[in-house]
């Protein structure tokens, strides 16, 4: 099966989609219960909520950190240049949004290699002259501090909130994420802010079984990717690095906006993220 979609910017032909292969950006939207999906990427979110019913929390919970993290540094830093890798598909709150709406001077640079982001996403994203995008690939740190867009509109003589969000637990390739990490984290100036959200192994009796479950599924799955690491190989992704109060957490532990009324779902105890700054 194939679709064509139409990309948005101007001169752009259609963009041939293979549908028969799911995607993490769509599998991603599918979580969170959005349009932007095809029967394949249903058919991961299907298999996952199999092995976890509330598997959709997963992706709330990733997301919902992105939004508290953006309004932290926002409001709390100083910090108003963002590099987001690994924008995903618009959603309801995306970084810009938050970031404008609290400073409005805010610059935010996505990027995303998902032909389905370039085509939807994009114009989305870049709603007005301090939001842009590029479409390149986030493990290729070298290329993406040379990118054109990255160069252009992020001053690295200023402190960047640098994002990875979702994005490094479905990297597959053979040089370790701490590495890619560093990479990033050296071309930063004193007093930028990194925040990374991942897959987490919690390595407790009760839901490390889970972790692996989930991940076997993942891999097994049309997607193909999706790692459980431990807390030690997390923290282990942000070389040289403050870790701003709490730390590395699960997700819905960092900063909540209230008060737990409920328990948490098992597979809120399987995502962790953290801030942390560049002294
Ligand atoms: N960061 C957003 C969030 O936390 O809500 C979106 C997370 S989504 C799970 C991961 C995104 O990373 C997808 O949009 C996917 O297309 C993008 N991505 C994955 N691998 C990538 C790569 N090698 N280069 C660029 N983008 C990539």
């Amino acid at each position: 099966m194939a679709a064509d979609l139409t990309a948005s910017d101007d001169d752009a032909a259609p963009i041939h989609i293979d549908t028969s292969k799911a995607s993490i950006a769509r599998v991603y939207d599918a979580f969170l219960g959005g349009k932007d999906n095809y029967e394949v990427d249903r058919e991961v979110f299907r298999r996952v909520r199999e092995v976890a019913p509330e598997a959709h929390q997963l992706a709330w919970d990733n997301r919902q950190f992105l939004i508290r993290v953006t309004r932290f540094i926002a409001a709390e830093t100083g910090v108003t240049q963002f590099l987001d890798c690994g924008s995903g598909l618009p959603t309801a709150e995306n970084t810009h949004q938050v970031a404008q709406r609290i400073k409005p001077e805010a610059r935010v640079v996505y990027v995303d290699n998902d032909p389905v982001v370039l085509a939807h996403g994009r114009a989305l994203l870049e709603e007005n002259s301090q939001t842009h995008f590029s479409p390149a690939d986030i493990f290729e740190p070298a290329r993406i501090l040379q990118d054109d867009v990255v160069r252009s509109h992020l001053d690295f003589a200023e402190p960047i909130a640098l994002f990875q969000l979702g994005t490094l637990h479905h990297y597959d390739g053979a040089r370790p994420p701490a590495d890619i990490m560093r990479e990033y984290i050296d071309a930063l100036p004193s007093g930028s802010y990194v925040a990374i959200s991942h897959f987490l192994d919690p390595e407790t009796a009760e839901h490390s079984d889970l972790a692996r479950r989930m991940e076997q599924t993942f891999l097994h799955s049309p997607m193909g990717t999706g790692v459980f690491r431990t807390h030690a190989q997390i923290e282990g992704m942000f070389p040289g690095l403050e870790f701003i109060n709490p730390g590395l957490v699960r997700c819905c532990d960092w900063w909540p906006t209230g008060p737990r009324l409920r328990p948490r779902y098992p597979v809120q105890y399987c995502i962790a993220g953290a801030v942390a700054r560049k002294p």
